[in-house]
């Protein structure tokens, strides 16, 4: 009974000891973690901001501007002196009427 009660004691007393150790080791290690992912959530967050600010509105403002400019410089008509927007085959209402009905005449 005796061994035995002061075996068990013994063993729980080294237990403890190595339990107290780790979780001592843990703790120390709990802080310097807690900064670095503070660290890392700032340069995450710095950088998600920075992309978003710069990628969305210069992209789309650009290829707006360019699909403007591309849609007015294509859709005008390609008689001389005519500015009319197009309509059909490069030309614009009037003109393409025009042509349609000289064809059909001859
Ligand atoms: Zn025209």
């Amino acid at each position: 009974m005796n061994l035995k009660n002061v075996l068990n004691n013994l063993i729980e007393i080294r237990i403890n000891k190595i339990l107290e150790k780790q979780i001592s080791r843990i703790k120390r290690s709990i802080p310097e973690m807690k900064k670095s992912i503070k660290d890392l959530e700032k340069k995450l967050s710095k950088i998600s901001t920075v992309k978003k600010d710069e990628r969305k509105p210069k992209k789309k403002s650009i290829n707006k501007s360019v699909r403007k400019a591309k849609c007015k410089a294509k859709k005008t008509c390609s008689m001389k002196g005519c500015n009319k927007p197009m309509k059909a085959k490069g030309l614009c209402n009037a003109h393409y009427v025009a042509a349609f009905r000289k064809n059909k005449k001859s």
